[in-house]
């Protein structure tokens, strides 16, 4: 340990990383460096939707996990004194995104996800006013516990607070290598030839996470899955809550600024996953773009809607689809937090991760998702060799 503090590196500034970040910045005895290549939020995190929900998981103690985190992040605005990040007013979602929407409503009920059905017009008159529903007889399902966040800014809010709780920030900064160094320390190196040493390593770089853990000699299996976000410009605020129609998701980012996601197309993995035969966006990139933007003009046709950024991201997706999360005992004091859903998850593996290497104490409700799991972790080193 240097001085009285216990010195904890975190390699990445997405959100996962800025939230362990943040909250091990809460403890008394830990110091905090946050390490990363490019600026706080920037990566995947940035790309992504930042649809906070639960109802899309089958598996039901992932889902406990998921809801149970969607919880967190009310738990964590009420840390902030303002939370331009969230917009939690329920999501909206159209009858025609599905062929099988009763079935998929009951599976919602059975599952005790609240929904409501309303009507087009029923949207139109007390929600979303701006929105051209094609019919105002259509159905569309209304989720009250849903919300969505604007992801990289929620990752750079915890940084700054993380910063301004004594944490410091290394931007711009590659880590090229990993070493163990006596005292059961690490030694963090960088591509400028420079190295931070630490008591304990945190591994959150999102879809590069599986390079890092090779620095340690360590395998970690990976189905990454590419996405894009359209960022556009829109007059006024015409949208109130994120809300999935057949061809988009769109959702009310900050002022004036929407985002959009094709429902189609470019490897998406939520909504829809065959060819619709109304996309005419082809796989190039300008047509896709302009598709995107066209349906959001046809939803939205007041907005003035004019794309400002395209986001492409890397989802860090560990092989079997469940987050990893944890120590990995072989290499004590290196821990590894990379998952899917990043966005819901975020804030509440951030918390426990930093208890975990806070207190030393594993929490069981992390038991299913630890790197152990996979062959390739090699097993816990016996004391004599440690
Ligand atoms: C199109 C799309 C839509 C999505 N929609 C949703 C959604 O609706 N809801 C949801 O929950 N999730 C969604 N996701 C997934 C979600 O965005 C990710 O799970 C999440 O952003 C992962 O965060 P992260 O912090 O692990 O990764 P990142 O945000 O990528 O952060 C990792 C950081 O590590 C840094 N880094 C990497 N290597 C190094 C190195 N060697 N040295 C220094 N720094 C390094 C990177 O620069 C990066 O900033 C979506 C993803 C995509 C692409």
């Amino acid at each position: 340990m240097h001085g009285s503090k216990r010195e904890v590196c975190v390699i990445g500034a997405g959100i996962i990383g800025a939230s362990v970040a943040f909250h091990l910045s809460r403890f008394d005895g830990v110091g905090v460096s946050i390490v990363d290549v490019g600026r706080a939020g920037a990566g995947t995190t940035d790309a992504g939707t930042g649809w906070i929900t639960a109802r899309n998981n089958k598996d039901p103690d992932y889902r406990a996990f998921k809801l149970e985190a969607m919880e967190e992040h009310h738990r964590l605005a009420g840390l902030f004194p303002s939370r331009p990040w969230l917009t939690a007013r329920g999501t909206l979602q159209t009858e025609d995104t599905s062929a099988r929407f009763d079935a998929f409503l009951d599976e919602c009920r059975e599952v005790g996800f609240p929904v409501e059905v309303l009507t087009a017009a029923k949207v139109n008159s007390e929600l979303e006013p701006a929105i051209a529903f094609d019919d105002p007889a259509m159905r569309v399902a209304f989720f009250p516990r849903e919300f969505s966040v604007a992801g990289a800014l929620l990752a750079k809010m915890l940084v700054d607070r993380a910063i301004d709780n004594g944490a410091v920030g290394h931007f711009g900064s590659r880590v090229v290598g990993l070493e163990r160094r006596p005292n059961a320390r690490h030694r963090v190196a960088f591509s400028d030839g420079s190295w931070l040493d630490a008591d304990a390593v945190v591994n959150a770089a999102g879809a590069s996470a599986d390079t890092i853990s090779r620095m340690y000699g360590i395998e970690m299996p990976m189905s990454p899955q590419p996405g894009v976000g359209v960022r556009v410009k829109a007059q006024g605020n015409p949208l109130g809550r994120m809300i999935h129609t057949r061809m988009l998701t769109l959702k009310p980012e900050t002022d004036g600024v929407l985002r959009l996601r094709s429902a189609h197309g470019w490897r998406t993995d939520i909504g829809p996953q065959e060819w619709n035969d109304d996309f005419t966006g082809g796989e190039g990139r300008s047509a896709f773009i302009g598709h995107v933007v066209e349906e959001a003009r046809r939803l939205l046709p007041t907005a003035g809607i004019s794309p400002i950024e395209i986001l492409s991201g890397v989802r860090p997706i560990p092989a079997d689809g469940l987050p990893r999360l944890g120590e990995v005992h072989s290499v004590p004091g290196y821990f590894e937090s990379v998952t899917h859903s990043g966005a819901v998850l975020g804030p509440l593996v951030g918390r426990l991760l930093a208890e975990e290497i806070a207190t030393g104490v594993e929490n069981p409700a992390l038991g299913r998702y630890r790197p152990a799991r996979f062959p390739d972790v090699p097993p816990q080193e016996s004391p004599a060799a440690a």
